[in-house]
């Protein structure tokens, strides 16, 4: 079975594919490689960003009225997927676009969306999201960190806690905050937070992604309001869950993983040395890597149709994982002098990332976990 492009899909690919090697540096690998939150991509971004978005390439997926062109989830996809395997030059911008955005235009108030979505679509915004916490990672539930509503009725909240590995902490000017707000377990509230607000200490967490990636962010009686809030109080869960469903097949990794193949397959052959067993191991990746993309084009379909998910993001963000590991597995085994090469600054980069892909964004069990309960029936 063959899934091709139509030639409208083919016009996009090779349009952006144009504006790509009109617009990224000759060193832009060796900058990519620093991981999306460093200094140095979100610098990049800044300029890369706005220039997408006047191609029409940022969000072109989002509704006329909010700034884009009402392309289809297949477009969007299209583009998410030449950018991850160039080395996402959208840097740690591409959150607003697949997932903080169309989540604040599901649930956003007016107000929110005419306060947030212009800077995203623009393309100059930079968000994190504080979901993890020391008590809850795969159980979100149990996280501790509380907004408590203030007496007075002026919609003031006060929030005390602590989150965890949150990417892009310490350029970011604005927060997806997870809190409880009530006592029942599901109890929680999301709230838009400006980075700047008082009471905020955001510490940086040394770690294999790379430089600035993972911080720790402390929230000692930080001020946030009513307005600020997304969705009902106590209604955070569905919101969440709204947003975890963009997030886990909103990066197409396997993008990068058939990159790292080709790449390394092609350095084996240059050196004579791709032996049959070698070949054996590349065919077993590349099967990996296109039964992941296939599972992740079935979810996007989906929603394309507005068929129910049941499952199919998890499954296909599983096999995201599985192959992502698959051709970190075959580099090492093959040409593992590729990691420290400076011809290939890529292929590192993709290790560091195959080693996270697992835990973020959902552990790659607890998905499992989910296609048990939502594909198989099995009442986990
Ligand atoms: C690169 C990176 C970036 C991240 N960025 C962010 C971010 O920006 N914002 C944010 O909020 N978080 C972020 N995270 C955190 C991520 O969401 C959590 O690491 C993830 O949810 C797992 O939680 P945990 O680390 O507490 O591990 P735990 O939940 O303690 O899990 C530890 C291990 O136990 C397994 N396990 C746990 N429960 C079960 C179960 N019920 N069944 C089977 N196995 C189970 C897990 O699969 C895992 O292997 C990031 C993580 C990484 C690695």
């Amino acid at each position: 079975m063959e899934f091709g492009w139509t030639s409208d899909q083919e016009a996009l690919r090779g349009k952006l594919q144009a504006f790509l090697d009109a617009s990224l540096p000759a060193d832009w690998e060796t900058i990519a490689s620093l991981s999306p939150g460093s200094q140095a991509v979100t610098d990049f971004s800044r300029e890369f960003c706005p220039q997408l978005a006047e191609a029409g390439m940022l969000c072109s997926h989002w509704p006329e009225e909010h700034g884009g062109s009402d392309a289809s989830a297949w477009d969007h996809f299209i583009i998410g997927e030449l950018l991850w395997g160039a080395g996402e030059p959208r840097g740690p911008q591409y959150y607003n676009v697949n997932w903080i955005g169309p989540t604040i235009l599901a649930y956003g108030t007016e107000e929110q969306k005419a306060q947030h979505l212009a800077r995203m679509r623009e393309g100059n915004v930079v968000w994190c999201q504080g979901f993890s916490e020391p008590s809850g990672g795969s159980d979100l539930a149990a996280i501790r960190t509380r907004a408590v509503r203030q007496p007075g009725g002026d919609g003031r909240y006060l929030v005390n806690g602590q989150k965890i590995w949150t990417s892009y902490a310490r350029l970011a000017e604005f927060c997806f905050l997870v809190v409880k707000t009530g006592d029942a377990r599901r109890d929680v509230s999301v709230f838009l937070l400006p980075m700047d607000r008082p009471g905020i200490t955001v510490r940086p967490i040394d770690s294999v992604v790379g430089d600035g990636d993972l911080h720790e962010v402390f929230f000692d009686d930080v001020e946030v309001f009513e307005a600020e809030r997304l969705g009902p109080e106590g209604k955070g869960w569905e919101v969440i869950r709204y947003s975890l469903d963009f997030e886990r097949v909103g990066i197409p990794r396997y993008a990068l993983a058939l990159r790292t193949l080709h790449r390394a397959v092609a350095e084996l052959q240059r050196e004579g040395s791709f032996i049959a067993e070698a070949e054996q191991d590349a065919a077993l990746a590349l099967a990996r890597c296109e039964a992941a993309r296939m599972l992740v084009y079935e979810t996007v379909d989906k929603r394309m149709r507005e068929r129910p998910d049941t499952g199919s993001a998890s499954m296909a963000r599983y096999a995201v994982v599985c192959a992502e590991r698959q051709v970190a597995d075959f580099v090492l085994d093959w040409t593992p002098h590729l990691f420290t090469s400076d011809d290939a600054p890529m292929v590192a980069t993709h290790h560091k990332r195959a080693i996270a892909a697992g835990l973020a964004a959902g552990a790659a069990e607890i998905q499992l976990n989910l296609v048990a309960r939502d594909v198989l029936g099995l009442g986990v």
